[in-house]
Parts: structure tokens; sequence; C-alpha cells
């Protein structure tokens, strides 16, 4: 047997509650089926972006030894090499040059050069100079015609 009066009382009871929630500020959420109104406490997880990221910058540097480069050990060779040649008596050694290889250096004064390079930039010199002196001449030319119509 069911007490049907007091279950009346009971939401009765409630529903005064619920006017004395409303009353005093509160505002009531309905919830959506399934919801259960509390906020989950999901762990916070980070974009996998990020953690890539800073697994690559935890990540120890490896830094391989520096190997001498070309040009020193072309440089080293070359002091070697004019050296046994000045020990030798001699001004020219075979040295190591960047753009013809093992080619015949000449030492002067305290230098040495690749002596292909120097006849290289000797023929480009030389190139140049009579390009300057035709271009002089033919200067010279056209004022002197200039001056023989004044
Ligand atoms: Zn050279």
């Amino acid at each position: 047997m069911i007490n049907v009066s007091h279950n009346v009382a009971r939401s009765q009871e409630l529903a005064d509650q619920i006017s004395a929630f409303l009353a005093a500020g509160n505002s009531i959420k309905e919830l959506a089926p399934g919801e259960t109104g509390l906020i989950e406490n999901k762990p916070i997880q980070r974009p996998s972006t990020y953690k890539k990221a800073s697994k690559n910058l935890n990540k120890p540097e490896v830094k391989e030894a520096p190997e001498p480069s070309e040009y020193l050990k072309r440089i080293n060779f070359n002091r070697t090499e004019r050296h046994k040649a000045e020990l030798a008596g001699s001004s020219f050694f075979n040295g190591k040059c960047a753009n013809h290889g093992l080619s015949q250096f000449q030492i002067i004064a305290d230098r040495h050069y690749c002596t292909e390079c120097r006849k290289e930039s000797a023929r480009k010199t030389d190139i140049k100079r009579k390009q300057r002196y035709a271009m002089f001449r033919s200067q010279h030319a056209q004022n002197a015609q200039i001056n023989a119509h004044k």
C-alpha cells in the first residue's frame, strides 16, 4: 500500500525548496539527456605538435668533430712544400691550387702563387690593358676627326 498523501507532501516540500532556491538568486540548468551536471575532470592533453617540438628540443645536439677543410689541407700542404723548396734553395715548388690542382708554385717574397693562376691573371690583365688601349685609340681617333672638322 502506497501512502499517496505523504508523496504529495514530499513533492510540495521539494517545490517549496526549489522556489526558495530560485528566490535566493540561483538558477537551475536543465540537463540534456545523458548529462550529469558534473564537470568532468579530464586530463588536459597537449597538442601532439607541442610534444614533438619539445622532444626535438630536448634531443642532445650531436656535434661532429670539424674536419679540416679542403682549404686548410691545401694551405698546410703548400706550406710544407714551400719549406722544402726553401731548404733546397729553390723558389719553385709543386703546390696545390684550388683551380689547377697540383701545379707549380713560385715563391715571391713572403708569398707564393700558382704559376698557372698567375699566367691566367696576367693574360686577363693583358686583355683588359689591350681593350683599354683599343678604346683609348678609337676615342683618340674620334677626337682627332672632330678636331679636323673644326
Ligand atoms: Zn692555379
